[in-house]
């Protein structure tokens, strides 16, 4: 099972780098692992079921860690708030929900697209890690069973 396998590699390179395996820290892999592209505030409230003492700052710094250890990527979106991918550490693209925020994996751009992109965005350096605004199925079906709000008159 790819989280199981996951769930290794992390704990084995906090290992590596001296950090101390609490019950809660395993807790904060696990929520990063159980849901998609989350935020620190997504994986706190899941902690924070079994470990209410948990704090933000915890679930930061544990994320921090293994973002610069190489091991967890720090999704380039254009949100205010940071999204982790704890699958997929190398850079790639996202797509990203203008409605409710979510920020999902997006195809691998052909590097040929990239190339093409590149040449005629004059003297632009193009990083991989492409960003796409657009709207998630979900936000989708919300919209179409709202029924359309009339304005009183
Ligand atoms: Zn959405
Ligand atoms: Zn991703």
């Amino acid at each position: 099972m790819e989280r199981e396998a996951r769930l290794h590699e992390l704990t084995t390179a906090l290992a590596q780098r001296g950090a101390r395996m609490t019950p809660q820290r395993m807790a904060i892999l696990e929520a990063l692992l159980e849901a998609d592209h989350p935020t620190v505030e997504q994986i706190h409230r899941r902690v924070a079921h079994a470990f209410p003492m948990t704090s933000l700052v915890t679930v930061y710094r544990t994320l921090a860690m293994l973002v610069e250890m190489g091991v967890v990527l720090q999704v380039d979106a254009p949100e205010p708030v940071a999204h982790y991918d704890g699958f997929r550490p190398q850079p790639h693209p996202h797509l990203t929900c203008a409605v409710c925020g979510r920020v999902a994996d997006a195809p691998n751009l052909d590097a040929a697209v990239l190339a093409d992109l590149a040449q005629r965005a004059a003297g632009w350096r193009l990083s991989p890690e492409v960003c796409v605004m657009g709207v998630c199925p979900a936000c989708q079906a919300t919209a179409a069973q709202t029924p359309p709000t009339s304005n009183g008159d």
